[in-house]
């Protein structure tokens, strides 16, 4: 094909390439390891609900009943919330609403990759505020750079993947206070943090766009709800370059019955993904050489003396890791947090390479 074709913006990309995985142990994506049709109560309305669920028609554009189950459980109004296939869509949406080409976005690093490429692909001027040495954000330097550029698009993921930092609300609302433009908050994992969502602020910031999915704390990876939440005009502002039939039946159906057993969920899945990234945590501090940073998400970042090597003995053990190319994590590796005896074969593969080291 001739390059030339290709938007400008897009051409240096490259293809996108997922690597195969041979391991059958895969925490590379922070995963749930439940399943929600494994709860019989869920599984049993699915099949009931499916049965009144005809394939040819179209789905509801703006999925209200899953979008009033969604601000019942965050606290709003459904006109708050708007539904899409992912976070991913829904980064990408806010993206596509706000950024001009030549526009500044603000992010720090490292973080979730995509706020970074959404805003490439737009033209945007990406500018990057590094994390302190320990992975701790530079709460300083982003606010100066806030109050300095009055970036027209500014991410904060809280909390942040892949270093799983949690900043308190008061700077949340520092930055949102710093900046006349959204700012989006990136809440995919906020159920493993024990901390309020910053959506308990909606009503006195017309800024703040949240970012939260079904996708970690409810398992639902596999089916793509994610969800935006910011005041009414910014919630019909951002359906505006949203494609008209986003999310489909089947997503909409799984997502409401989620939502009626949301608490049933949260409790089965949420704690022992707590105590699993505890106990990892724990387990891999206590290795000379290794760090793992303290982590508010389902996952855990690791440091290791040789990272390349750390991978190949998981993945001889049939285990699957993130590993980076990135200069900001060299030798880090990132390990979902999903079931203890999950933990137990990486601890102890870490333990046994650390002694042959
Ligand atoms: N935000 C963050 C910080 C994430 O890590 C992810 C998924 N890895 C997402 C958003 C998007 O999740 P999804 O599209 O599955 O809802």
């Amino acid at each position: 094909m001739n390059n030339n074709w290709l938007r400008h913006t897009i051409r240096s990309f490259e293809p996108y390439h997922v690597p195969e995985i041979r391991e059958h142990t895969v925490i590379n994506a922070n995963e749930s390891p439940y399943n929600i049709f494994d709860f019989p109560a869920v599984k049993a309305e699915f099949l009931k609900q499916l049965d009144q669920t005809p394939s040819y028609h179209y789905p509801d554009p703006f999925a209200e009943q899953l979008r009033a189950a969604l601000a019942d459980y965050v606290s709003c109004r459904p006109e708050e919330v708007l539904v899409g296939s992912g976070g991913d869509e829904i980064i990408s949406l806010i993206v596509n609403t706000f950024v001009n080409p030549g526009d500044t976005v603000l992010i720090h690093t490292p973080t979730f990759d995509i706020y970074g490429i959404d805003a490439e692909i737009a033209g945007a001027k990406v500018v990057a505020v590094p994390d302190l040495p320990g992975y701790v954000r530079n709460q300083e330097a982003f606010l100066k750079q806030e109050k300095k550029l009055q970036p027209k698009l500014t991410f904060l993921c809280n909390p942040n993947n892949p270093t799983g930092e949690l900043l308190p609300l008061s700077y949340v609302e520092a930055v949102l206070q710093a900046s006349p433009n959204p700012v989006v908050i990136d809440e995919a994992y906020l159920e493993f943090a024990q901390q309020d969502s910053i959506i308990s602020k909606l009503g006195q910031y017309d800024n703040l766009i949240v970012v939260r999915t079904l996708s970690k704390a409810f398992g639902l990876a596999g089916l793509r709800i994610g969800y935006a939440v910011a005041q009414k005009d910014v919630i019909e502002a951002l359906s505006l370059p949203k494609l008209v039939y986003n999310l489909n039946v089947l997503s909409q159906l799984v997502g409401r019955i989620a939502m009626a057993h949301r608490d049933d969920i949260l409790a089965h899945n949420v704690p022992p993904t707590i105590a699993t990234r505890e106990y990892l945590r724990n387990q891999l501090n206590a290795l000379p050489g290794v760090t793992a940073y303290r982590s508010a998400a389902n996952f855990v970042l690791v440091h290791v003396p040789d990272g390349p090597a750390m991978v190949q003995a998981l993945s001889r053990a049939d285990i699957c890791v993130r590993f980076y190319k990135a200069a900001d994590l060299q030798n880090c590796l990132r390990i979902t947090a999903t079931t203890m005896d999950v933990a137990e074969r990486v601890a102890a593969v870490f333990q046994q390479e650390v002694s042959h080291a």
